[in-house]
């Protein structure tokens, strides 16, 4: 790590290889296409990938993706999950022998429309009540048919995706996995539907492919709790420095807008991140941080390259002493929880000023 670094993130490749092994436990029978779309849930997509290189396939969203993982020399399927949206892109997945999602007709003439020279393999997708992406139930017989019928076209499977499993009282799950069963009786080969909740918690999901995401990165999908509960661990740690420390008299209020002011004479830092860098700007006072290990919190807004920081109990504390953000020792769920949102978009959320270690 460069020593002048003012905020990065590590990723910890032991642990993203642990998380699949933590996958396998749960669908030992099933085959896995590790999501690693948006550049491996910010984790960077050639580190994830080579810490993943036992998994069956993977999975991003567009094209674009998926050639990365071809430049990258990957060889395993990968399958776009968005499928393509014009004859070029169309050409240059076939080219490349990437799987893609057909989710809607107009995908679906297109590819009818390529030359028979190299196979095209494809997934079909049911839209079984997300309402996102997917056919009609009752659309699949016939489209299946018309698949069939066309040479350059490889059924590889067929699919849907979960709205509400990270949800464990909503009855959507329950009623979403019978809905596609029933509409691909007729279709046969693989199945795919489980995302990482449904891993987790929905054992009639996981049938022939599980796709998960998060759970590869440690955190957990649930709306409680964190992803140690299932013996994950956290890949990403996101740290930064002190770059500053005072003394503020009772009464005086930190940062703009003035949200926060001291109860009584304290010692408080300045940590060199911001919403500039992928800290969240709604992340409120209280957000837990370590300095040197020890636990501490927010005070004050999120400015776009600085937050201040509560030394009142940390006398030891000095500038240039490192501070985790998220990650190893503090669970990103928390954080997520206080910036009201969830891990993923803290994961995807890093930026380009944040330098990548490991
Ligand atoms: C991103 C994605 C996944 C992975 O979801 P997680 O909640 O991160 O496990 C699975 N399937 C599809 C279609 C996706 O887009």
């Amino acid at each position: 790590m460069a020593v002048d670094s003012r905020a990065w993130i590590t990723i910890d490749r032991a642990a993203l290889t642990h998380n699949l092994g933590v996958v396998r436990s749960y669908v030992p029978q099933a085959k896995i296409a590790c999501a690693v779309k948006a550049n491996g849930y910010g984790h960077g997509v050639a580190v994830t990938t080579s810490a993943l290189e036992q998994a069956d396939a993977f999975a991003v969203a567009t094209l674009d993706e998926g050639l990365e993982l071809r430049r990258l020399g990957l060889t395993h399927p990968v399958v776009l999950l968005e499928g393509i949206t014009s004859d070029e892109e169309g050409r240059v997945a076939q080219a490349h022998g990437l799987q893609q999602v057909v989710h809607a007709r107009y995908q679906l003439q297109i590819l009818q429309q390529l030359p028979p020279s190299a196979p095209i393999p494809v997934w079909l997708k049911v839209d079984s009540g997300m309402h996102r992406l997917g056919f009609d139930p009752e659309e699949m017989a016939p489209l299946w048919r018309e698949v069939e019928a066309t040479p350059q076209l490889q059924l590889q499977g067929v699919m849907t995706h979960l709205a509400d499993a990270d949800d464990l009282h909503s009855s959507h799950t329950r009623e979403q996995c019978a809905r596609f069963e029933r509409a691909v009786e007729m279709i046969p080969g693989p199945r795919s539907i489980a995302n990482s909740a449904a891993i987790l918690h929905w054992p009639q999901s996981h049938r022939h492919w599980v796709r998960p995401g998060i759970m590869l990165y440690g955190a957990s999908p649930m709306g409680q709790g964190c992803g140690s509960d299932y013996r994950l661990r956290p890949a990403m740690t996101f740290s930064s420095r002190l770059i500053a420390l005072r003394e503020i008299a009772a009464g005086d209020c930190v940062g703009y807008g003035s949200t926060w002011c001291a109860p009584r004479r304290m010692r408080i830092g300045t940590v060199a991140v911001g919403y500039g860098d992928g800290y969240p700007r709604h992340a409120g006072n209280g957000t837990p941080l370590l300095v040197n290990g020890e636990r501490t919190s927010l005070l004050g807004r999120v400015s776009m390259d600085m937050i201040t920081i509560d030394l009142d109990h940390l006398p030891q504390a000095a500038v240039g002493d490192i501070v985790v953000l998220w990650g190893d020792g503090l669970a990103v769920e928390e954080v997520a929880r206080a910036a009201g949102t969830i891990p993923y978009d803290l994961f995807c959320g890093i930026t380009s000023r944040v330098s990548r270690v490991g």
